[in-house]
């Protein structure tokens, strides 16, 4: 009789829960559960993800994953929470904000480690504020695709394991309905959370935080002779890494406010996103930015901003605002090496050249020049050696002249590196197919119709985004000419 028990149980919640945030204490959380929706229904799931947390295919399609992954059901061991947390806005303190609409379920262990779980439009929080704790299908499936395209590409970013959608009707600007996006992470917690903390004076909570990142995130820290500065360093250099990421491939995040930096330098919370199409360096793509405080260009220096206020939280840990200071002082030189390593790695050069950082600059400002698309470009790139390639790449610039003189120095500098290699490198540094706007348009249209073949082709091909997809020659053209007269704002 047990065993039977037993074994219906494990049908039912195959996964094995652990909840070290919910460990902390009640200062950090509210226990609350999802708001059920009705008759959800499978709007995408990502199999690969789920095959890597070691989830049971089977399970994963059945019903009951349905209802849990809506958040219509709590599924055994987990404990879920809301979490509080505060930012800076469009570069103002904004106070208290917190999980308005994600509910972290727990954290499941996986063969990779444990990974947290959390519904995003599951419900009102105590941290809903105006909001009504739902994300629409449209955002949802932006999200969704744009983490695994970040993934496919290589940048650090959370992960989305499946959206469920309904019929519920949520207001917006019109009226659309409701989905939840499934994220994992192994952890959620954000600049903001720190700020909280800090700006709030609880500073024994604020210490409990920081050792809880450390030990469970950053464990070389605590070796080291001052743990909080030396945590503050190591966020600033992944920080580095992941902004020199986006920068590279085109990304734009849209809203880099501090409660959307994540402490392990992921990419997170994908909102009015974009990839850049033709290149043009002061690009805004969020809609409400209307300062275009978080234009393409400025990421980097926004970047750096949010971790000032990161430091300026952590101060009342630290011995002097100099030790914060020091510490952010690394990202002055990660980003730019960084972006830099990344860049050679496009242009196919394996080794570091002194005049490098010159013909990056040169090709920025020629691309800029022309607003040639910046993914054609670097792909039709891997072609140069070949004479139909190098024609290629010069149909898209305007001004033949001025790319005749760049393909001149750009050869020169690629003389004397061995073919294979610069193919090979190039080939794995210059994407294909980037999740444009407008793919997301037309997935969302399908979508909107039931139709969600769009999504899950769409998911396939920028989990590869290097390969070639047969059949999806279109993915990777250019832009249809209403693709930048789609207008995304904050509002999902
Ligand atoms: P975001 O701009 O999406 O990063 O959101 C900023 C803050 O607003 C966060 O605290 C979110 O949880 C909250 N928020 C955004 N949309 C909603 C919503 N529909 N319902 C409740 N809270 C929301
Ligand atoms: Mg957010």
């Amino acid at each position: 009789m047990s065993s039977h028990v037993q074994d219906l149980r494990a049908s039912l919640a195959p996964l094995k829960w652990s909840n070290r945030f919910a460990g902390l204490g009640p200062d950090f959380y509210t226990e609350l559960e999802p708001t059920p929706l009705p008759a959800p229904y499978w709007v995408s799931r990502n199999t690969s993800l789920a095959h890597e947390l070691g989830l049971d295919a089977k399970w994963f399609e059945s019903p009951d994953a349905l209802s849990v992954f809506t958040g219509n059901t709590v599924i055994e061991g987990s404990q879920p929470l809301a979490s509080v947390y505060s930012g800076h806005q469009f570069g103002q303190w904004a106070g208290q904000l917190g999980d308005g609409r994600a509910i972290l379920l727990g954290e499941i262990e996986t063969p990779g480690g444990p990974q947290e779980i959390q519904l995003k439009g599951a419900g009102m929080t105590p941290y809903s504020r105006m909001g009504d704790g739902r994300a629409v299908l449209r955002s949802s499936i932006r999200e969704y695709l744009c983490s695994e395209a970040m993934h496919g590409l290589g940048i650090p970013t959370t992960r989305a394991l499946c959206v469920t959608g309904s019929d519920a009707r949520v207001r917006r600007e019109e009226i659309e309905t409701a989905a939840v996006v499934t994220r994992t992470a192994p952890s959620f917690i954000r600049f903001g959370h720190f700020e909280h903390f800090s700006y709030s004076e609880q500073h024994d909570q604020l210490k409990v935080l920081a050792d809880f990142v450390i030990d469970n995130f950053y464990p070389d820290c605590r070796a080291a002779a001052k743990p909080y500065a030396a945590l503050l360093q190591a966020v600033s250099e992944r920080t580095a890494h992941m902004v020199a990421a986006w920068q590279a491939v085109g990304f734009c995040h849209g809203v880099m406010n501090t409660d959307n930096m994540s402490i392990l330098g992921l990419t997170i919370d994908y909102g009015p996103f974009q990839f850049l199409d033709a290149f043009d360096p002061g690009h805004v793509c969020n809609h409400s930015d209307t300062q275009g405080r978080y234009a393409y260009n400025k990421q980097p220096n926004i970047a750096y901003w949010n971790l000032f206020c990161l430091g300026q939280a952590l101060l009342p840990l630290m011995d002097d605002q100099a030790e914060a200071l020091a510490a952010l002082e690394s990202y002055k030189t990660v980003f730019p090496d960084a972006l830099e390593s990344r860049m050679r790695a496009k242009l196919g050069l394996p080794d570091r050249q002194p005049g490098d950082t010159a013909l990056i600059e040169d090709t920025f400002k020629l691309l800029a020049a022309n607003k040639v698309d910046y993914t054609i470009f670097w792909h039709r790139l891997g072609g140069f050696d070949t004479a139909p390639g190098r024609e290629a790449v010069r149909d898209l610039f305007l001004d033949r002249a001025a790319y005749d003189a760049w393909a001149l120095q750009y050869s020169e500098r690629t003389a004397p590196v061995d073919k294979g290699q610069r193919a090979d490198l190039m080939h794995k540094n210059n994407a294909r197919y980037v999740f444009r706007n407008h793919l997301g348009e037309q997935a969302i249209r399908a979508a909107k119709l039931n139709d969600f073949s769009t999504v899950d082709t769409l998911l396939a091909v920028l989990q590869s985004p290097f390969e070639d997809h047969r059949g999806c020659e279109a993915y990777a053209g250019f832009p249809p000419d209403w693709a930048s007269s789609i207008e995304i704002s904050c509002s999902s």
